[in-house]
């Protein structure tokens, strides 16, 4: 996968949010629904900050505070850390392990228009399971020449037909149909 990539490529612009005002339960309810580790706080329409799951656990339950009655502005991680849309995902990948967070706002001008997580870059690090060497999917571009497994397992074309049967769950691989755009494959998360 290519650290050179813009974050904007692969940053997620639904970001999920709930009021300041909120309360932490209600918060946890969103963030349970959509099965989300953290919610954008905003108040008057803006984003003024984030609500992780560490920040439930330590800043009110570990704390002793009431879900019910506390505030989501009382706990949240606040200001939002933020790249800018021109950064690499290398660059934002940086970021995160400097401040040791899993996700940061992407802002554009001064306006935060997507929310980039160590999940997405995850998704986009994965190995042939036959060869173990690296399957490159940049979003926006063909991966054709990949045959996925109904277990998630990624192969090359020509290992699939080397191998046959999945290395991992032993499908058949040869009747599985090649991927013919990155979509296909990003939408199995
Ligand atoms: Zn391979
Ligand atoms: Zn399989």
């Amino acid at each position: 996968m290519s650290l050179n990539l813009k974050v904007t490529t692969i940053m997620n612009r639904d970001i999920a949010a709930v009021d300041a005002d909120s309360t932490v339960e209600e918060a946890a309810r969103v963030m349970a629904s959509r099965n989300i580790g953290a919610i954008a706080v905003k108040r008057g329409g803006e984003i003024v900050g984030i609500m992780t799951e560490r920040d439930v656990l330590k800043r009110v339950v570990a704390a002793g505070r009431d879900p019910r009655t506390t505030r989501v502005e009382e706990v949240m991680s606040s200001p939002p850390i933020s790249v800018d849309s021109n950064a690499t995902v290398g660059e934002a990948v940086d970021l995160m392990n400097r401040r040791g967070i899993r996700r940061v706002f992407v802002r554009e001008g001064g306006r935060i228009v997507g929310i980039f997580t160590q999940r997405d870059v995850l998704a986009l690090m994965r190995v042939c399971l036959y060869c173990l060497g690296e399957i490159i999917r940049t979003p926006g571009a063909p991966s054709s020449g990949l045959i996925g497994c109904r277990c998630g397992a990624l192969y090359h074309a020509d290992c699939a037909r080397t191998v046959v049967y999945c290395i991992d769950c032993g499908s058949k691989l040869v009747e599985l149909v090649e991927y013919t755009s990155p979509e296909d494959t990003m939408a199995a998360d």
